[in-house]
């Protein structure tokens, strides 16, 4: 459709099928499995399963899974939960695979590069590498290792590969060239020892261990993907990507194409800054609601639609982005007003007693659990003699235009009456804990005042004894600066925490209709915004997550 944000890489695709160049689009989302997934990785997870779905073509679902150090099978199962929450699927077994199902290839690879006199052992120390590789300024010098012969090569990396060298005693490189522009073609390594890794996978079989660059590269090329999509970070690395492809008998020839990175304004999206929040306890766990993981947006009530919208609606493209959080609380919104049922919720509540109606009488109140989707239903409404009202709703000194309850003035209840303030109650510290007010019976689910006299204002409510008590928390952004970091001479995006980011509240009540303790069931708070029940949530004490806030359309 004409109004889809620009997405160069589905045009590639699309010239490419017309051309004949492919006949079926093949991608693969390759995330590390040493964190969790965060809003970035669903950018990516939406491009690569978006592309191969609308193509009619196929996703990979592939662990990069080359640095067994960090890597865990916890965030292999996480991993995968995320992308099938986000409305994807590999959909068959064999399209779920590790760079490390491959790791007998790529030694066999590695093998031809050796003969072919296109890979050489170096015995330089890693330090000693560094300095040999040189700079971007100046060109880097050949080791003294870089002649050894085939044979040499050959016997030195069968013995990495058994095992019989210490860890960083040696390395294979590619023989490329050391005075290249361009330095990751200063002949990268492409093979470490690791003597001592324990593998998810393969356990403690291998003792090299191929590095990402040249892993990536051969895994796109058994899998047959045809375009390997990566973050812009990359660029520099595809003369390599390409290089590699040049030198060996591999099946296919993927393309690589660059992207720009997604980023959020007031979060961070990276997982080596996530990590240190959760380690240094600046939030509770990975899914923490205010977290930008997509299981702390799934626990905090974020519809998997969302964030859907979301990617689509940035777009795909090259150039650099700091998105504003209000385009992802839009698509939140958006996705969740057609949909979720309302509610009213009351969350610092003020006593208010309607001294004209009788003690222990009920009046049921009618109203539609959402106001377009009739297929919901109606809800019943109880009203009583003492009702509860958001404290905010009250001002005892009015700002200008202020519409709520005043001292004296008058109120319509949503779905309800018409009521007025007749008297103040407050405590020794004239702290106000009461109002006493009276309500005009023919105003009743909405109806006339009797002398046609005017109420701008209506207020959500609840009967005080036929509502639920619950606990709610409002979160604001995690940071309070749209950078984190950037602004402090040494970067540290921890200082611009926002310590108030979490606000609990306790004492709030909620129509007893709406509960269900089930955690993800959603809901409108009328006037307040969109909720979620918490995962902590039990039948005892039902927690609800503010999702977001509704917009700002509240006058006065
Ligand atoms: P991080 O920097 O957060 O550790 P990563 O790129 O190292 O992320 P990987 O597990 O390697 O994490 O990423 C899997 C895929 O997700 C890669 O193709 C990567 O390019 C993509 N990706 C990661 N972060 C983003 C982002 N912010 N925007 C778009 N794509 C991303
Ligand atoms: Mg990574
Ligand atoms: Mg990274």
């Amino acid at each position: 459709a004409s109004e889809l944000p620009p997405n160069f890489i589905r045009n590639i695709m699309k010239a490419d099928l017309e051309s004949g160049k492919h006949s079926r689009i093949v991608t693969r989302f390759p995330p590390e499995p040493n964190g969790y997934l965060h809003i970035g990785h669903a950018k990516s997870i939406c491009v690569n399963f978006g592309l191969g779905q609308e193509f009619g073509g196929i996703t990979y679902m592939r662990f990069d899974d080359t640095n067994p150090e960090k890597e865990k099978r916890e965030y292999i199962d996480a991993i995968q939960e995320d992308v099938r929450w986000l409305g994807f699927d590999w959909g068959s077994d064999d399209r779920l695979t590790f760079a490390s199902d491959y790791f007998q290839q790529f030694y066999d690879y590695a093998l031809i590069l050796i003969k072919d006199g296109k890979a050489y052992v170096d015995s330089l120390s890693q330090a000693e590498m560094r300095e040999y590789r040189g700079t971007l300024k100046t060109p880097g010098k050949d080791s003294p290792f870089r002649e050894r012969s085939v044979e040499e090569n050959l016997e030195l990396f069968k013995r990495m590969a058994a095992g019989e060298l210490a860890d960083g005693e040696a390395a294979l490189r590619l023989k490329i060239d050391m005075s290249s522009g361009n330095i990751n073609l200063r002949d990268p390594v492409i093979y470490r020892m690791k003597n001592d890794a324990d593998h998810p996978q393969t356990g403690t079989k291998w003792k090299v261990y191929p590095t990402y660059d040249y892993a990536h590269v051969l895994t796109d090329a058994l899998e047959g993907v045809t375009h390997s999509l990566c973050t812009l970070e990359f660029e520099d690395h595809r003369p390599l990507y390409e290089w590699i492809l040049q030198q060996l008998p591999v099946p296919c020839t993927p393309r690589q194409i660059e992207f720009s990175r997604l980023n959020l304004q007031y979060l961070v999206v990276s997982k080596r800054r996530l990590i240190q929040l959760v380690q240094e306890g600046h939030v509770d766990g990975w899914d923490d609601p205010r977290m930008p993981t997509i299981c702390g947006l799934r626990r905090r009530g974020v519809p998997p639609e969302a964030i859907r919208l979301f990617v689509e609606r940035t777009g795909v493209s090259k150039s650099d982005n700091n998105i504003d959080l209000s385009v992802l609380e839009d698509c939140i919104r958006e996705t969740l007003d057609p949909v979720v049922p309302r509610a009213m919720a009351v969350l610092e509540p003020l006593r208010v007693v309607i001294t004209d109606w009788a003690e222990g009488a009920t009046d049921l109140l009618t109203a539609p659990k959402h106001p377009k989707l009739a297929s919901l239903g109606q809800r019943k409404i109880p009203f009583s003699r003492v009702i509860l009202i958001d404290r905010d709703d009250f001002s005892e000194n009015p700002p200008p235009k202020y519409q709520r309850l005043t001292p004296g003035g008058e109120v319509r209840l949503r779905y309800g009456y018409v009521i007025k303030c007749e008297e103040v109650v407050k405590d020794a510290e004239g702290n106000v804990i009461e109002l006493r007010c009276t309500h005009e019976p023919g105003t009743r689910q909405g109806g006339k005042t009797m002398d046609g006299r005017k109420v701008k204002g209506i207020i959500h409510w609840l009967s005080e004894e036929h509502s639920l008590r619950c606990q709610v928390m409002l979160y604001d952004r995690l940071f309070l600066h749209p950078n984190p970091g950037a602004s402090h001479e040494d970067g540290d995006f921890l200082r611009d925490v926002n310590p108030d980011s979490l606000k609990v509240l306790s004492e709030c009540a909620i129509e007893s209709y709406a509960v269900d303790e089930q955690p993800g069931t959603q809901l409108q708070f009328e006037r307040l915004g969109y909720f979620c029940v918490d995962k902590e949530s039990s039948k005892d004490r039902v927690q609800f997550n503010r999702v977001v806030t509704l917009r700002d359309t509240w006058a006065g």
